[in-house]
């Protein structure tokens, strides 16, 4: 694969071509960016470009290194994705034995860490001790949702690779003139592209699962709305389900929020969730707009609480509480 299979981001990966190019090689690299910034995919043209026999600059996708590469057989690219909640002990136990054994095939083995922030500290600290003295012919490269999870020690011992951000409404426009998708969408998918246009296409080809949770939440507020506090009770085991994706569900609140504001205010053509015009003027009716407002500070609370570990059942059900106050009356 090549850097053109990226959309955008043309600083980030000059970068990682200077870096190759250059041949001066950290051992750790710590990639940074959003759900659906194409991390994982930087990561293995970057990799693939520092086992390439023939460039420097990005794959040459035809020597044998390239080849196994594109196949995701390569020996000396291992790409670590437990699919768990956290990465354990064990697992870095596993790494630390294997990383100190010779490259099969090529001068340098690369280790491509997952969702590195799901590293428990235990894992962490033993792993921060192969980054300390990491064997010369051994590249790591982690990636992450947000640096801030990982632990400063780590996160100092490698080379920070950050996704780069544009405006919603450049994105937006890119949208309608580059890929043709209808003004209406455009919004939305730019809406909830954090600002980078691989996240926007990856909403809309289904694999990040924003609009899905968009959906599910729309109905949750809904409910909330219109019943007792105990229904606050029965989505307990929703949001235990969906912890892991708690930052992008507050997230997805907070736009959603906003789209009631700017509906009660008139001004409707700000809306982003425009495909869902009649659920958000049903709901605007039954929510006041100064409780409406505030109720952002307490999203902003529950974005913070669930981030420094406090209970995270009590944070949720505070929220949802916070969300049943906005009613009018
Ligand atoms: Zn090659």
């Amino acid at each position: 694969m090549q850097y053109d299979a990226i959309k955008r981001q043309e600083r980030l990966k000059k970068h990682l071509q200077r870096i190759t190019e250059s041949g001066q090689i950290s051992h750790g690299y710590l990639f940074e960016g959003p759900a659906g910034t194409g991390k994982l995919t930087l990561a293995k043209i970057f990799a693939q470009t520092l086992l390439c026999k023939n460039s420097q600059l990005q794959p040459c996708e035809v020597c044998s290194s390239c080849v196994k590469a594109n196949a995701d057989n390569h020996p000396d690219i291992h790409v670590i994705d437990l699919e768990e909640n956290t990465i354990k002990r064990q697992d870095i136990d596993e790494i630390q034995e294997n990383i100190y054994v010779k490259p099969y095939e090529s001068e340098k083995k690369i280790y491509i860490i997952k969702d590195a922030h799901k590293l428990t500290v235990q894992a962490a600290n033993t792993f921060l001790k192969t980054l300390e003295e990491p064997p010369s012919d051994t590249v790591i490269i982690l990636l992450t949702i947000n640096a801030h999870l990982l632990i400063p020690t780590i996160v100092s011992r490698c080379q920070l690779i950050k996704a780069e951000k544009e405006s919603v409404k450049a994105i937006e426009t890119l949208l309608i003139s580059e890929y043709h998708i209808d003004s209406q969408r455009a919004r939305l998918l730019s809406g909830y592209s954090k600002g980078i246009l691989q996240r926007a296409m990856s909403i809309e080809d289904g694999s990040i699962n924003t609009l899905k949770l968009r959906d599910e939440m729309a109905d949750i507020i809904d409910t909330l709305l219109s019943r007792s506090h105990s229904a606050v009770f029965e989505y307990e085991k929703y949001f235990e389900q969906n912890k892991d994706e708690i930052d992008e569900i507050i997230e997805i609140m907070m736009i959603w929020f906003r789209d009631i504001l700017f509906f009660k205010v008139g001004a409707g053509e700000r809306v982003i969730n425009a495909d869902q015009m009649a659920l958000l003027e049903k709901q605007s009716l039954k929510i006041n707009r100064v409780k409406c407002a505030a109720l952002y500070t307490k999203l902003q609370e529950a974005y913070e609480n669930v981030s420094n570990n406090v209970n995270y059942r009590l944070a949720v059900d505070h929220l949802l509480f916070g969300i049943q106050e906005v009613k009018n009356g």
